[in-house]
């Protein structure tokens, strides 16, 4: 049962003041707070149960190794892969994508070939593949985003050759909130004979994906926006793929043998998972994708639904207001500008107020220059978030106008 001010009392974060007054947090694109039982379980792990996994056959060892290849199988389900072989534990978004870039990069790019991204990508999204065009004399080429803030996916097997090696997409973007049409762009690169990454940074925290109905060939996400520790993250790829790509980080648990003359490596998924990985943060992972779970995916929409519904509305008095990124569907966050005002002049008053929100290029320098500005104010929700909350937001914004309008 979705009791919002019962879960609430699940995110011990959500309780504290801020400068006196009682925090509202609305970064929850950049990261999300982490419930009790996340919390409950890494301190657990952290106080007793620490032995590093798949080498030490002692109790703690073998324990912690069974808890992480359990959270492997969580996120199999989570995203309907067809093996856990085909999930490789990393960082986060961004060291997920850059080993896509390495690896992938160095079997299958080489001179002349081109790197599709789109326009409404974060930096995360973009620079992994501007390093490997340099490397590899290839060229970037960019589909770009329509006023809206959705994508010309008719366009893109205008864009797309046979000499694309790889189309790279967010599933929804950090900025405009775009939830993109991530099956139909995988169906035109496909048919294009172009594989396609998915950046799920900010799709998974609002219920993930299907990687087989999509036909996606990877798939990333980070913990630390989907309420687990961060520190983690995951690399979906689909095992034809990931079998013929070269490991990107040689050292422990990546290899079958080593000789001074040749090494040989593991299988999937360790071939990518070198050195001891983040076991406790994973299983904190898989924690949270239980509680998410528990929740309920639809309730869970239901709410941020509520809350980006109540929150265009009233954002909407502010004369002046612009908000970007009016194509649907969308996830549960607004960026806008207020005409006049400085969006971190604003943020940084929020802040004094007790509201966090996000300022600034949001890490999308592209996308800024698209709609000409040199940065936003965004709100972003989760469903811990109230109406309320966003009231009391609302009226700190139209204090903020006043007072920098009078100067
Ligand atoms: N892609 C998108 C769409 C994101 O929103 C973010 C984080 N803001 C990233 C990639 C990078 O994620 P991380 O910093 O967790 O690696």
């Amino acid at each position: 049962m979705f009791i919002l001010q019962t879960i609430r009392k699940d995110f011990p974060a959500l309780s504290q003041q801020v400068y006196g007054k009682p925090l509202i947090y609305f970064d929850n694109a950049a990261t999300t707070h982490k419930p009790a039982p996340v919390i409950a379980l890494v301190n657990e792990m952290n106080s007793f149960i620490n032995g590093n996994i798949h080498r030490a056959f002692h109790c703690l060892g073998t324990m912690c190794t069974e808890r992480y290849e359990e959270a492997r199988e969580t996120v199999r389900a989570f995203l309907h892969a067809s093996s856990v072989e085909e999930i490789v534990f990393t960082a986060g978004t961004t060291a997920a994508i850059n080993t896509v870039a390495f690896s992938f990069g160095e079997r299958f790019v080489h001179a002349g070939d081109d790197i599709v991204i789109t326009e409404a990508e974060h930096h995360s999204n973009i620079v992994p593949w501007q390093l490997l065009c340099e490397r590899k004399g290839a060229l970037l080429k960019v589909l770009p985003v329509n006023h809206d803030g959705s994508l010309p996916v008719e366009q893109l097997p205008r864009l797309l050759s046979k000499r694309t090696k790889l189309l790279c997409v967010t599933q929804a973007s950090n900025v405009l909130g775009v939830m993109n049409p991530v099956k139909d762009i995988v169906a035109a690169a496909h048919a294009c004979g172009v594989p396609v990454l998915v950046d799920g940074a900010q799709g998974a925290v609002h219920g993930g994906i299907d990687v087989q109905d999509a036909g996606c060939d990877f798939y990333v996400f980070s913990g630390h926006k989907l309420y687990g520790p961060t520190g983690t993250g995951v690399l979906y790829g689909r095992q034809e793929l990931l079998d013929e790509m070269p490991p990107w980080q040689g050292g422990g648990e990546m290899i079958a043998a080593v000789s001074f003359e040749k090494t040989t490596y593991a299988g999937l998924p360790l071939k990518f998972e070198a050195g001891t990985p983040n076991f406790i943060g994973v299983c904190g992972l898989k924690k949270a994708i239980d509680y998410v779970q528990e929740l309920g995916w639809a309730q869970v929409r239901e709410q941020e639904e509520t809350l980006v519904r109540h929150a265009t509305r009233r954002l909407q008095e502010i004369e002046g207001l612009q908000l970007y990124g009016a194509a649907q569907p969308k996830t549960s966050l607004l960026s806008f500008n207020i005409a006049g005002i400085h969006p971190t002049d604003a943020a940084q008053l929020l802040d004094k107020m007790g509201i966090a929100a996000r300022s600034g290029h949001l890490c999308a320098d592209p996308l800024m220059r698209r709609f000409n500005v040199q940065g936003m104010l965004r709100f972003s929700f989760s469903f811990y978030n109230t109406t309320e909350e966003i009231d009391t937001a609302v009226d700190a914004l139209k204090k903020i106008k006043q007072l920098l309008s009078c100067q």
